[in-house]
């Protein structure tokens, strides 16, 4: 058991991802030679923490990987970005978390996940981490692991008075009313606002309606990210919504943007509480939009040293 308090603990998932480019995508039964094959590190939980860790924040993971090759190397990958991985568990009961990726020349995509050893983060890990959590100044949870799990350790940190974050991705459409409660901001992109919502989310003013909706069902606040249109912030108590335009960008690869964004909300929750919401939106675009510029996911987040020291 840590004595140690965190500034970010995130309950979450780790993803090994296998990409191949190839010209094409291959039919069924068929073999065909890729011409690239590189292994990224992903998972919406460890990308967070690790973006919420690059810029400076202690962090924590709680997380289940298998005892296997990539669990050995996913656990290595949080030592190398500084976050302690105290509650980072490995099980030979399922292998470490992944996602197959096949990108053809069009930029086209086919992705089999297999969520694996995350499905195993259970009320056991959630115990053993409590007296860390209960310290925490944020806590930060997706759909990457079984919801159950995600709704108790949100609600052990309401019980303890610890600001969360909570990001329903990838969404589903009969999230727990729950879920809407336990979170002090809840961010999300536009897709899984329509989703969660059911009407459509392309701009600020569509934004503004489905986050009014979830503000209803019980949210502190709520962030709707909307790729290069930035994000809205809605705030308890105030009836207007605020849009935070993005900052420009040169896009080379926006995989992971989302959770750059969340990776530095976190951060600044931390660091400065008293920060108006929609000022940290304003510097959680500007990290993320650094993140864009560059081909990967974790690869193209950003350091604190590389970024202007206004942010800080
Ligand atoms: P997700 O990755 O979940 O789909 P978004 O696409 O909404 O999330 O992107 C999250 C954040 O990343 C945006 O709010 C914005 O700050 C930044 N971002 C995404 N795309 C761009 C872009 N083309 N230019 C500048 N910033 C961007």
């Amino acid at each position: 058991m840590t004595e140690e308090a965190f500034d970010v603990m995130v309950v979450g998932s780790c993803m090994t991802d296998l990409v191949s480019q190839a010209p094409r995508l291959p039919k069924a039964g068929e073999t065909i030679h890729g011409h690239k094959f590189f292994i990224g590190f992903g998972g919406k939980g460890a990308n967070q923490c690790i973006q919420a860790a690059r810029l400076g924040a202690k962090a924590t993971m709680v997380c289940k990987v298998g005892k296997d090759f990539f669990g050995d190397n996913y656990i290595q990958n949080f030592k190398d970005n500084a976050v302690h991985t105290g509650f980072a568990g490995q099980t030979s009961d399922a292998a470490t978390g992944a996602a197959s990726i096949i990108v053809n020349d069009a930029g086209e995509n086919a992705i089999v996940i297999v969520a694996g050893a995350n499905m195993l983060l259970g009320r056991e890990e959630l115990q053993d981490a409590r007296p860390a959590l209960s310290r925490a100044k944020v806590l930060v949870c997706q759909l990457e692991i079984s919801p159950q799990s995600s709704l108790q350790a949100l609600r052990m940190a309401r019980e303890n008075n610890v600001k969360t974050i909570f990001n329903p991705a990838p969404a589903i459409a009969d999230l727990d009313p729950d879920f809407y409660r336990f979170s002090d901001v809840f961010c999300c992109n536009e897709t899984e606002a329509e989703l969660l919502t059911g009407a459509a989310v392309a701009d600020a003013e569509d934004a503004h309606r489905a986050g009014q909706e979830l503000m209803r069902r019980g949210c502190g606040s709520v962030i709707i990210t909307l790729g290069p249109q930035g994000c809205v912030v809605l705030k308890a108590q105030e009836l207007s919504s605020q849009h935070i335009p993005a900052s420009p960008a040169t896009v080379v690869d926006t995989t992971g943007a989302g959770d750059s964004f969340i990776g530095a909300l976190a951060f600044y929750i931390a660091y400065y509480p008293t920060m108006p919401l929609e000022e940290m939106a304003r510097r959680a675009n500007q990290v993320a939009a650094v993140s864009v510029q560059a081909a990967g996911t974790q690869t193209s987040y950003p350091y604190k040293k590389d970024l202007p020291a206004e942010l800080f």
